[in-house]
């Protein structure tokens, strides 16, 4: 690893742990580990991801995919365009966010922890469309679509590339 991704990626997991993306698909003849046993994509969280430490278990070997992923905030302090301590300010504000979505969905009752959170979420808004959500959730659910609104356009304008 880097000085960067030592500073930042350490921090922050949200390439690998379902925020950021639904799954990890392979590049044609990619040779990772992490697809071993798949046919195609592996859903996110990644099961090479270590919560405890934010890290890669694979890391020497993970996918082609994820070497060639940089988000907006770590290519943005290898170009010098922000600083360590503006990005780190970023990833904690998103990953504040994901916390407050993961929570409500908790709340509501879709915590499993295996599927990504759009996965979660479109559940979620699948059941509430069609009335199956107790009224005494609905204020809850607004919650919940407001955070998921402030954190994909969080996402989208910091740190998708
Ligand atoms: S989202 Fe960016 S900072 Fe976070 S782990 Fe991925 S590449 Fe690193
Ligand atoms: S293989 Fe490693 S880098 Fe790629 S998504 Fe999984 S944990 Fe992240």
């Amino acid at each position: 690893m880097d000085k960067f991704i030592d500073a930042l990626c350490l921090q922050c997991g949200m390439c690998c742990n379902g925020v950021l993306f639904a799954d990890v698909r392979p590049e044609p003849g990619d040779p990772s580990p992490l697809f071993q046993g798949h046919r195609s994509r592996v859903a996110q969280p990644c099961p090479a991801f270590n919560a405890a430490t934010c890290a890669c278990t694979i890391y020497a070997e993970r996918p082609v995919r994820c070497q060639k992923f940089e988000c907006r905030q770590l290519l943005g302090v290898r170009a010098g365009t922000t600083t360590p301590e503006k990005a780190l300010r970023q990833i904690r504000a998103a990953r504040g966010l994901a916390a407050e979505v993961e929570k409500l969905l908790a709340e509501l009752g879709f915590n499993n922890p295996r599927l990504p959170f759009t996965r979660r979420f479109q559940r979620c808004q699948r059941v509430a469309e069609a009335g199956q959500l107790p009224e005494t959730q609905l204020e809850r659910l607004a919650d919940l679509q407001l955070a998921v609104h402030r954190l994909t356009g969080l996402l989208a304008k910091e740190f998708y590339a």
